[in-house]
């Protein structure tokens, strides 16, 4: 993941975040109106309905007490009107099937219809001279019953509805605080969240950039340890960059080797060359020294060489000198060193070896030169100057101790090995 994504993750994050609560909280926020919209629309008007069903039923048996008090027979007609007012309402209670149930109208109703029969016919009987008290008392239990029955389900639908009306009242509220409730839980958390995460990101690049800051410095300073490299933990755009950073650091090390080798081998015959001699020989003569073990240093030099440039012209000669050098690196034996000192002069040294073993190693070398066919030239011989190390020597003195020796052998007649007398 890039950075740019890592960075962008939590905001989109809470934004889907954010976007579903809006959603849900708009679909709620519908049904909360919605149930608003029902409690201004049905109950307020129910309620009205059934307050005013309680009132006209009060006067309704006020009506019948005052008639058969005053034995007043044309009272029975505002009795009858208030009927009638009382039905039109229970027609407009029906128009609310989701509040009140029609089953649970129709008992009211029917219960009301027996109060009013009752009511009515015992006003009626009782308006009469010739009522007999006999059914006087059965029909006064009957509208007492019924009036008892129909104050009750009055009372009781009016409890009911009210209820409803503040149980939605209730929800709405609840469901508007859950709404502000998750608001803040999903505001702070996302915060939180945003917080977290930045923090989280910033301290992992800020590492990562320190160590790249670090290495760079290293290299810049000129620190040629190639081997370390920097660990690349992120697959995003710092761990491309530490990706090639270390491309760049393999690419730097290569090129390095490449120009030290270089720097320390002659061109022509590949052996080391005069600087490398010139590194290796002080920690030669010092480990020597260090150890008190014996150390040999010859000068080859081939003899008359400059005839076969002479002769045969520099190519022929610088294949001389190619062979030439392949025969003492085939010579060698692993901890000799082997080098071309300067022109058709070579430098060997020996370590750990003795003065009469040394001698006789020279001369197997010299003989396997002069034994050997060198290409257009046919034969080649060389002269050798040996010495060996002792305890007060320096390097110049080692060398120019060499060159006499290689000297002497040269005006010994050439093609010898001269060593320390
Ligand atoms: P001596 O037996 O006394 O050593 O005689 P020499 O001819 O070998 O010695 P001299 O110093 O007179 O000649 C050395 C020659 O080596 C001279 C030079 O042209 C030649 N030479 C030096 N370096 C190279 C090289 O790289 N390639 C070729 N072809 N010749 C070289
Ligand atoms: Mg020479
Ligand atoms: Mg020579």
């Amino acid at each position: 993941m890039t950075i740019f994504q890592k960075m962008i993750l939590v905001p989109v994050f809470s934004l889907f975040l954010y976007g579903s609560f809006i959603t849900y909280s708009f679909f709620e926020h519908q049904q909360s109106n919605k149930k608003i919209q029902a409690v201004r629309d049905s109950y307020i008007p129910v309620l009205e309905i059934l307050n005013n069903n309680i009132h006209l039923f009060e006067q309704l048996s006020d009506t019948f007490k005052d008639t058969v008090l005053a034995r007043e027979s044309l009272w029975l007609v505002d009795a009858l009107a208030l009927k009638k007012e009382l039905e039109n309402n229970f027609v407009e209670l029906e128009k609310f099937p989701h509040i009140i149930k029609i089953k649970q109208l129709n008992t009211i109703k029917n219960d009301f219809n027996h109060y009013y029969l009752h009511a009515d016919t015992l006003a009626k009987d009782l308006l009469k001279e010739h009522a007999t008290i006999h059914s006087e008392q059965n029909t006064i239990e009957d509208v007492e019953h019924y009036l008892h029955l129909s104050e009750n389900h009055f009372q009781k639908i009016k409890y009911t509805v009210q209820n409803q009306f503040i149980s939605t009242i209730n929800n709405t509220t609840e469901v508007m605080n859950k709404l502000l409730f998750w608001g803040g839980i999903i505001a702070v958390s996302s915060v939180l969240l945003l917080v977290i995460v930045s923090f989280l990101l910033s301290l992992s690049t800020k590492s990562s950039f320190n160590s790249i800051i670090e290495r760079t410095k290293l290299l810049a300073s000129g620190d040629i340890d190639f081997s370390k490299r920097l660990v690349r933990v992120q697959q995003d755009e710092l761990g491309v960059l530490i990706y090639w950073f270390n491309k760049l650091s393999d690419k730097l090390e290569s090129d390095y080797l490449k120009l030290q080798t270089l720097s320390i081998t002659d061109k022509l015959t590949q052996l080391n060359n005069r600087t490398r001699t010139d590194q290796f020989l002080p920690s030669a003569i010092e480990n020597a020294k260090k150890h008190k073990q014996p150390l040999i240093f010859i000068i080859i030099d081939i003899d008359h060489f400059k005839k076969v440039n002479d002769t045969h012209g520099h190519l022929v000669g610088d294949d001389v000198l190619i062979m030439f050098a392949t025969i003492l690196k085939d010579s060698a034996k692993s901890g000799d060193y082997v080098s071309r000192w300067g022109g058709e002069e070579f430098v060997l040294v020996w370590q750990n070896l003795h003065f009469e073993p040394a001698v006789e190693k020279a001369n197997d070398i010299r003989n396997m030169i002069a034994d050997s066919h060198f290409p257009v030239v046919g034969k080649v011989t060389a002269s050798i100057g040996l010495t060996v190390l002792t305890e007060q020597d320096d390097i110049e003195d080692l060398i120019s101790r060499a060159d006499k020796n290689l000297y002497q052998a040269k005006e010994d007649g050439r093609n010898r090995v001269v060593a320390d007398s």
